[in-house]
């Protein structure tokens, strides 16, 4: 459709404006209303808290068994360290009495007593016998370390039988959120999709409707609903239905504005095709009105006084009389201007009267 720059009225825009903000006015409280109301959806159904989907009589018992083994293994850990001081000062005196045993020793030999054997014998006792208690300290950290090692494979086992009961816990919520989910869409979408319908009936059925801006307004808020309400909510499984959706909207929307825009040219086509005078016939008064006004052929729209009205600049320098506007259209052929037969006065042939003497134009 082409636009004829300067031809609409004042009342015409107005008019026009204020239709379109009953449009919009229409669409924005059905949209206000709608998101109170769906607001309110999720508070039909009752949210799965994470917390209710554990195991928590379980969950009681592993950290309950879990308590005293902490205290044990803490005890232990004491244990270790004081004995091992003992298991020190036990090697201390082990070491020093070797030391001091081997000097004795070394100087017995250099003196030579050889009937002290029995002193030998006794210091050699002696040594051994710390060497017993420190062999003794030895073995009791053994022992706790053995003790701490069956401690911490208990604490382990139970530490990974927590994680897996919390993750058993963890997908027994997710399941149960999905639900949630798909039960809020699917309440979205038996509210939305009717609107939907509904909008695209309307759109077809009363397209002439003098009503028509409130359909655009109501179909305005079809759009938001689908889009704002509906589409944010789809379960996503990986993205894949929030795509195939795309992929389907575009589909259609492409098939339709293809199909449309073919119509239309082949229309533009076939009209352009017909003879000058059947043309003529169907030239409607607002069309001939807003041709006249911005000197447009009312058939093919092109400007049929482009070479006088727009001489070297691009201001308008000489006012075309209308007498000196061609008679037919140089791009289409369609007669524009001719002689009334009454008073020989010169008419824009698309206007039912003579300006001159009112005589009815057979147009
Ligand atoms: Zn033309
Ligand atoms: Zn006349």
């Amino acid at each position: 459709m082409a636009f004829f720059k300067g031809s609409l009225k004042r009342v015409e825009i107005l008019s026009k404006l204020s239709l379109f903000l009953i449009a919009m006015a229409l669409s924005v409280f059905l949209i206000l209303l709608s998101d109170n109301f769906m607001e309110d959806i999720p508070h039909w159904f009752k949210k799965p808290i994470r917390k209710e989907f554990q195991d928590k009589p379980q969950l009681d018992k592993i950290n309950g068994e879990m308590i005293p083994i902490g205290k044990k293994l803490k005890k232990a850990d004491e244990k270790v360290s004081n004995l091992s001081i003992s298991l020190n000062i036990a090697n201390r005196k082990y070491q020093s009495e070797k030391k001091s045993f081997e000097t004795w020793l070394k100087a017995r030999r250099t003196i030579g007593s050889p009937n002290e054997d029995s002193k030998v014998r006794d210091r050699g006792k002696q040594l051994d016998s710390l060497r017993v208690i420190e062999d003794a300290w030895q073995a009791k950290i053994d022992a706790v370390k053995k003790e701490q090692k069956g401690l911490v494979a208990h604490q382990r086992s139970l530490v990974s039988k927590r994680s897996r009961t919390r993750a058993k816990g963890n997908e027994k919520y997710q399941t149960a959120y999905r639900t949630f989910s798909i039960k809020i869409f699917f309440v979205r979408l038996a509210i939305i999709l009717p609107i939907m319908i509904l909008a695209f009936i309307l759109l077809a059925k009363f397209k002439a409707s003098k009503f028509k801006p409130l359909i655009w307004g109501f179909t305005i808020y079809a759009i938001y609903a689908f889009f704002f309400g509906l589409v944010p909510y789809l379960p996503s499984f990986g993205g894949y239905i929030r795509y195939a959706i795309g992929v389907l909207l575009t589909l259609s929307i492409g098939y339709y504005v293809i199909k449309r825009l073919t119509v239309f040219t082949a229309r533009k086509k076939a009209e352009l095709e017909e003879s000058r005078e059947g043309r003529l016939k169907k030239i409607k008064h607002g069309t001939a009105i807003k041709a006249y006004n911005s000197h447009s052929c009312p058939s093919c729209e092109r400007d049929f006084l482009s070479n006088k009205w727009l001489p070297k600049s691009k201001k308008l320098q000489t006012v075309v009389l209308e007498d000196e506007a061609p008679s037919f259209c140089h791009h289409c052929g369609l007669q524009i201007f001719d002689t009334c037969a009454k008073c020989n006065h010169r008419n824009f042939i698309h206007f039912p009267y003579c300006s001159s003497c009112g005589e009815t134009l057979n147009a």
